[in-house]
Parts: C-alpha cells; structure tokens; sequence
C-alpha cells in the first residue's frame, strides 16, 4: 500500500473497479480513507479511530467499495474498536436523523463526518476533499434535509455543531441567536483554502 495520502486516493479508486457502485460516493469515501491512511502512517493510530468506523464496518466498506484490496483488508486497514464520546454521538446523531437514507452507506458517512469534525481543518480539507463544493454536493446528495437547514451557507463544521447545541443542550455558541454573536465572522466566513489530499508532500509535512 503506498503510505501518502496523496498516492493512497488513485490506489483506493483503481481498488473500486467492479464494485458498481456511484462514482461520487467512491470519491468521497476513497477521499476520507486516503486522509485516515495517511494520518495513520504518520501519527501511528489506527485508521478505525481516524475515520470513525468500527473494525466490521469498515471491513464491510472496503468489500463493497474496494474490492480490490479486501484481500489485504487486515494488514492494511489493522482494524479496532470505537470510543465515541458524547459529543460526537451528539453530531451522528444530527446526521442519522437527517440522513436522506438509512442504509450501510449513509450509517458509514455519518460515522466518518461525525470523526472528521474533531480534526483542525475545515471539515472539507479533513475529509480530503478537492474543494468546499463537494462537501455540499454531498450534504445535499445524503444530508438534503440538514443541507436545506443551511440557509445562510455557515461553514459546515460550525453548521453541525449548531445543530448539535439547538437539540442537545451543549454550548458551544456564544450567543443564542447568530445575529447577536461575536463569533459570527468565523462561522459564516470563507471556508476556502487548500486541499489536504491534493498536497503532494502531505504525510511528510505532517511529521515537522
Ligand atoms: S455565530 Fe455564534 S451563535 Fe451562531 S453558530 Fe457561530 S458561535 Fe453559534
């Protein structure tokens, strides 16, 4: 298995062929795993605990959507158990309920959305997206209910924990409403920036 992120992704998408399945969704799911890989090569945790999916989920991701390194499934992918503390339980539960579906794939995106929110980039660079716009193609693809909840485009990070502080009585806002908040520049503006996965020296600048 090659150990960049950057080099993971074409190996992940090659491993799809045969697996009939969409190709948007084979991109987003080759996208987080080449990020967990990448990160678990150079931080040395488990890719499980990177991507938010148990040891059998992610076997049964890897068999659906990559056939072609299940084979190696054990070796590469070292599967473990979760820990999942209140707060992401909170934003899985955001997204379970507005899931546009209640499938194996959307339980998988849930977990792995859920995860990648605890990482320090906006949520579409750790996904390992190309841009902002594929992370709303896919809300709006698998999440259309909470993405039409998103009126005012907020970052999306920022987007799931609000919704997590309306439902779930967490306080993460500094204010009730957004219009009175100090804060509102950073949730409301540009999330641009560049991509993880595209950065072609990822994992090596990771380590300095
Ligand atoms: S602007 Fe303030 S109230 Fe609105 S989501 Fe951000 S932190 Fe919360």
């Amino acid at each position: 298995m090659p150990m960049r992120a950057d080099e993971i992704y074409p190996w992940l998408m090659e491993a799809s062929e045969g697996s009939g399945m969409d190709p948007f969704d084979v991109h987003v799911c080759a996208s987080i795993l080449a990020m967990g890989l990448g990160e678990s090569a150079v931080e040395g945790v488990s890719v499980c605990k990177l991507v938010g999916l148990d040891g059998n989920s992610l076997r049964c991701l890897i068999e659906g959507m990559f056939p072609g390194v299940a084979g190696q499934f054990d070796e590469t992918f070292k599967p473990c158990a979760l820990t999942i503390d209140a707060e992401e339980q909170s934003l899985r539960d955001i997204l379970w309920m507005y899931a546009s579906s209640h499938g194996p794939l959307h339980r998988d995106l849930t977990a792995m959305i859920a995860r990648r929110c605890i990482r320090p980039h906006h949520l579409w660079q750790d996904l390992g997206f190309r841009n902002r716009g594929e992370l709303s193609r896919l809300m709006t693809r698998h999440f259309s209910l909470l993405a039409a909840k998103n009126r005012g485009d907020m970052k999306w990070k920022k987007f799931l924990y609000r919704m997590v502080c309306g439902t779930e009585g967490f306080t993460f806002c500094a204010a009730p409403v957004c219009s009175d908040c100090d804060d509102f520049a950073l949730c409301f503006g540009a999330e641009d920036g560049e991509s993880l996965l595209a950065q072609a020296n990822f994992a090596q600048a990771a380590t300095v």
